[in-house]
């Protein structure tokens, strides 16, 4: 997987994913699931290819979204089978059978509070970020100075 600049993985793990709503549609299978300081990702196996003496798996990224995009996330406990964390996003609520899946809760949770706000760059592109001035008139003297400096420029009074 690449991480961008400034990401760090904090937890990754085997996992089998289903996608939720009973269609076959990816992210669906056996791969490694990782959680970043940004994202979540899913890369499935998809093949194991033979070089030689060497096997090298083939994989796949199915799914790949910033944790602003991810609403929720949940274990799921069924009447059978093992707990599944589950991924509420936008489109679709993937479910993953991972280990120790409350962990994974709590490092998503934690990775979702420690984000940047919404809309600065993530990774890759530039971000500039424009402070917005907003200009009072005071009621004193009728002068115009800026609402963030909390004082008239003129006479001193509070704006
Ligand atoms: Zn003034």
């Amino acid at each position: 997987m690449l991480l961008g600049h400034g990401e760090s993985v904090l937890r990754s793990a085997y996992a089998v994913a289903s996608r939720g709503d009973g269609s076959d549609g990816p992210p669906n299978g056996a791969g490694v699931l990782y959680v970043t300081t940004l994202r979540i990702v899913f890369e499935a196996s998809v093949a194991r290819r033979r070089i030689g003496r060497r096997s090298l798996a083939e994989t796949e990224t199915q799914l790949d979204v910033s944790l602003h995009e991810l609403k929720n996330v949940a274990v799921r406990r069924g009447r059978i089978g093992r707990p599944r964390l589950v991924l509420e996003l936008a489109h679709g609520r993937p479910s993953f059978d991972v280990l120790e899946p409350e962990a994974w809760t709590g490092t998503i949770a934690q990775a979702k509070r420690a984000l940047p706000p919404s809309g600065t760059a993530a990774w890759g592109s530039t971000h500039t970020i424009e402070r917005q001035v907003v200009k009072v008139r005071c009621r004193f003297c009728g002068a115009l100075g800026n609402e963030v400096d909390g004082r008239c420029p003129s006479c001193g009074a509070p704006l």
